[in-house]
């Protein structure tokens, strides 16, 4: 197994080391490849990221991502959008799940959802015109991306409660026509029992109701912005892991970003990067992986925690007591 870290710019400097420890304490075989992309490699050498870049990224199984600040060209393509093209991440998914004795901005504390938002297609298309008049953008939905996703929700709602909500717009979108067709299909041929919410109400009703929802599966702009809302049901950015999945590769990257106000301070917190560990070893089927619960639920009761959660604990110290935990539990 082969793992690309890119650590980016800002505090993925700072967690993403944390993350590695981490995953070291698995004492499992894998070779990580380091690579240095984003703002900062930008500044020196004119580039955020290179063909060959892109080539030793393809050259690995899964990546470990951490933050990359925007760079301020006006032609500038964003590394991320380019990475999971080229990989053909076509599943994004993010875990909504209160860590233990940590309230978010509800009080609501009884929820478990994932959100898996279709990551190729819908208004990333990348097809766009722009005039001083007129700009737009095409929304694309086609029926193996919607299939595909549709197909992967379907699994994960079956290792879990078999309950899948399709989130979507086809009162005003006719494209969403297909995308709801295809869920419902899909789901009802794997006998998950399914319902479907418009996107504006099933971000009011996440917000009072995020109990009623296991897997909800939707496309990519609608995904993107409620999996950010949902990330203030757990407190905050700071707490919330991704994956990306395809058919070839994974990427993991914790849903924060570079966060330039705490950079280089040492303060920010790791956790989302290593629940990205987490997300990491189950897809490597490593069936040690939910220790990571135990051992972030640990530090937890034992106050090792940063200042974002009132804590006095420096980064290096959550994901050393992390670590340490791993190893004598594993
Ligand atoms: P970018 O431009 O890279 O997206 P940003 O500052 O706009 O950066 P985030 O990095 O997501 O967006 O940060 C939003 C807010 O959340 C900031 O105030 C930041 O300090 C805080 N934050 C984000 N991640 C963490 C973290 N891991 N620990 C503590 N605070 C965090």
């Amino acid at each position: 197994m082969k793992l690309a870290v890119i650590e980016g710019d800002g505090i993925g400097r700072e967690v993403i080391p944390e993350a590695v420890k981490v995953l070291d304490a698995f004492g499992l075989d894998i070779e990580k490849v380091p690579l240095e992309l984003g703002y900062a490699r930008w500044e020196k050498v004119g580039t955020a990221m290179s063909n060959k870049d892109l080539e030793t990224i393809k050259g690995c199984d899964a990546v470990l991502f951490g933050a990359v600040t925007t760079v301020p060209e006006p032609n500038y393509k964003s590394l991320l959008l380019t990475i999971r093209k080229e990989l053909d991440l076509y599943a994004n998914i993010r875990p909504i799940k209160p860590l233990p004795g940590v309230v978010g901005i509800t009080g609501k504390s009884d929820f478990d959802l994932i959100i898996v938002r279709e990551n190729t297609e819908g208004l990333y298309s990348g097809i766009e015109g722009i005039g001083p008049e007129i700009s737009w953008t095409k929304r694309i939905v086609t029926r193996r991306g919607s299939e595909r996703i549709a197909e992967y929700a379907c699994k994960l709602a079956k290792q879990r409660k078999n309950k899948l909500t399709i989130v979507h717009k086809s009162n005003v979108l006719k494209s969403d026509h297909l995308f709801l067709d295809v869920c419902r299909r899909t789901a009802s041929d794997h006998g998950v029992e399914y319902g479907d919410m418009l996107v504006d109400s099933m971000a009011y009703s996440l917000m009072i109701h995020p109990e009623k929802y296991d897997v909800v599966v939707t496309t990519n702009l609608f995904g993107d912005i409620l999996s950010d809302m949902c990330a203030a049901l757990v407190r905050s950015l700071g707490l919330v892991p991704s994956a990306n999945i395809g058919e070839k590769y994974a990427f993991f990257e914790p849903v924060h970003g570079s966060a330039p106000d705490i950079a280089g301070k040492g303060i920010a917190n790791p956790f989302a990067a290593i629940l990205c560990i987490k997300m990491l070893l189950e897809w490597m089927g490593e069936p040690h992986y939910l220790i990571i619960d135990e051992a972030i639920a640990d530090v937890l009761q034992k106050k090792i925690v940063t200042p974002d959660l009132k804590g006095t604990a420096r980064t290096i110290d959550v994901g050393n007591a992390v670590a340490e935990y791993v190893i004598k539990n594993i």
